[in-house]
């Protein structure tokens, strides 16, 4: 079963989480092979989680702190995530690395927390199109899994996926090939099982993916599902990515 992540930013208002969590809801009993994850901002979540709570739409946060709480002024804990009733946090997204400038070794802290909660982990990785260029993809992307998976034991892995995201793809329009994109989940694969052992860690493709495009990723063997940014805001192309998606088992 494919995994169709929405990823909302820092987007959306109280009228748009009704608009686009009932809409989530609405294709989650349309196409049953599907699971649906909303990532609303922090604000929202409640109310997200109020209209979903019947359905089998999970509702996650874009990130979070590795405290579970203290003098952290603005920051918010896996724990008050779970209360709040998240099923799963993203952490490591591209934007939080450049923008926020968060390092693998903070975001392994934040998956530690995240897993010590038993809330789910949605780790992004993903290579600068200079890292593409100068051919050090598979270091990099290796390295950021290395160090932001260091905390974790082979029992922690069933709180984990991953979303392969590679930077140069992530809002440009640009999006990577079946091909380029296979190869990097099937590295990403061979570094989870040589590190966790047998494992069910899902490997999400993230960047730019929209209907036109999501059908040649889709089919890929080692494609487990995706992190959709700007399209999980139009509701008509985000549920034509769950329909695309509602195939097999
Ligand atoms: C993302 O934010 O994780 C993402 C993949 O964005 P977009 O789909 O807009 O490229």
């Amino acid at each position: 079963m494919k995994f169709i992540c929405g990823n909302w930013k820092m987007n959306g208002s109280f009228e748009s989480t009704n608009l686009w969590a009932e809409s989530a809801v609405k294709a989650s009993i349309e196409f049953q092979r599907v699971q649906i994850g909303i990532s609303p901002p922090f604000v929202f979540i409640e109310k997200a989680v109020k209209i979903t709570q019947d359905s089998k739409v999970v509702v996650g946060a874009q990130n979070c702190f590795w405290k579970k709480n203290g003098a952290f002024t603005g920051e918010i804990s896996p724990k008050f995530l779970k209360e709040v009733g998240c099923g799963f946090v993203i952490l490591g997204h591209s934007e939080r690395r450049t923008i926020f400038k968060e390092t693998s070794e903070e975001i392994s802290e934040k998956v530690k927390a995240s897993i010590d909660e038993k809330l789910k982990v949605i780790l992004c990785v993903g290579e600068t199109e200079k890292e593409r260029e100068e051919d050090q993809t598979f270091e990099i992307v290796g390295r950021q899994l290395e160090e932001s998976l260091a905390s974790c034991s082979p029992e922690s892995a069933r709180f984990i996926d991953i979303a392969y995201e590679p930077v140069w793809a992530i809002g440009t329009g640009k999006v990577a090939t079946g091909d380029t994109a296979q190869e990097m989940h099937l590295f990403i694969r061979r570094f989870l099982n040589n590190k966790f052992g047998e494992n069910d860690i899902r490997i999400l493709y993230g960047g730019s993916v929209k209907p036109s495009n999501w059908a040649e990723l889709c089919e890929k063997q080692d494609i487990d599902g995706a992190l959709v940014g700007g399209v999980s805001l139009i509701p008509t192309d985000f549920k034509r990515i769950i329909q695309i998606s509602n195939k097999g088992e």
